[in-house]
């Protein structure tokens, strides 16, 4: 069973896409990590491959209960490969080759490329025929952070349609169907509100509440002008690891945007996960520090990857922050 959570405007989309007989071809679903992309994306292909040809899914006939048990055999997941873990060349072109083919079952087939980010140009170039003028049996659908990642030429040819949080209702709701008691939920929401795939990661992954946590305490550092207290955050022995640094420095990077965003808008939509601290932080900051910041931020970020040491770049950080925040 494929249920949808919030994200009302792209079922009814979806939806009225199937009533209207003039459904597209190829769809790009995107949005941040835990708003239910794939989930949204399954949720399509089921109604595209529904025996019972409505604009839902039946999820009681052969082929929806066989996309439930992931042995579809014309719901196809592209592999992704190689050290990038991504669509190569070639799989895009045994993808456009097979895609010639009749489907086994009913009479359509979809493509599924979930986590599509990190496609290359190449990838894209050699499915863009396919794109143009797929068979008529032939679906695509793409899932991936941002749409940026994919050619002006794809986007013009698909429908994009991105994913939003849910309602707390909504979400508390998912949460509790999982069984998550109430003071988890509401840790959990406190921190990702109605992001249901981040809740469960939260309470799932305590490394998570752990950056959760150091983001807030930089956040708080930052308000309090003090330097020591950012530096401990920064210096974590949670964050020796690569992976942690990254998440820590986009949730970070997340309170700093919140603060630029709520200096114009008080009322903007907060995504970090201490909006309280980054309304207080807009106040303190200006939109040039902020911007300083978050630049600062990107280069750590690179610098991390770079495999540079933990303490160069968060002092190095440390330095460029306590600086804006004078
Ligand atoms: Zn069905």
């Amino acid at each position: 069973m494929t249920k949808i959570y919030g994200n009302g405007f792209l079922k009814d989309s979806f939806e009225s896409m199937c009533r209207s007989g003039r459904l597209p071809h190829g769809f790009i679903i995107y949005g941040e990590k835990g708003l239910g992309k794939k989930t949204a994306a399954l949720y399509m292909a089921k109604t595209l491959l529904c025996e019972k040809g409505g604009n839902v899914p039946c999820n009681d006939c052969r082929s929806c209960r066989n996309i439930d048990k992931g042995i579809h055999p014309d719901l196809i997941f592209p592999e992704q490969s190689g050290k990038l873990m991504t669509y190569s060349v070639e799989t895009c072109r045994q993808v456009s080759s097979d895609s010639i083919v009749a489907p086994n079952n009913g009479d359509r087939k979809v493509y599924l490329f979930a986590d599509a980010d990190n496609i290359k140009i190449p990838a894209q170039n050699s499915l863009l025929k396919l794109i143009e003028e797929p068979p008529d049996f032939v679906y695509f659908i793409f899932t991936a952070v941002s749409k940026d990642s994919f050619l002006p030429t794809i986007l013009s040819r698909v429908v994009s349609i991105g994913v939003s949080p849910c309602s707390d209702d909504e979400c508390a709701a998912a949460l509790a169907l999982r069984g998550y008691d109430s003071g988890q939920i509401q840790k959990a929401m406190e921190v990702f509100r109605g992001n249901i795939g981040m809740c469960i990661q939260f309470l799932e992954d305590e490394n998570l509440q752990k950056i959760a946590q150091l983001t807030k305490k930089a956040a708080d550092s930052i308000i309090n002008r003090d330097e020591y207290g950012l530096l401990t955050a920064f210096s974590s022995d949670v964050l020796k690891d690569r992976n942690n640094a990254a998440v820590f420095l986009e949730m970070f990077d997340k309170v700093i945007r919140d603060a630029a965003v709520t200096q114009i808008d008080p009322e903007d939509r907060c995504i970090s996960c201490c909006p309280a601290e980054a309304l207080k932080l807009g106040r303190r900051l200006s939109a040039v520090s902020a911007e300083k910041i978050h630049k600062a931020t990107e280069k750590a970020a690179a610098d991390y990857r770079a495999n540079v040491s933990q303490t160069l770049i968060m002092a190095g950080l440390c330095g460029e922050v306590m600086d804006c925040g004078r």
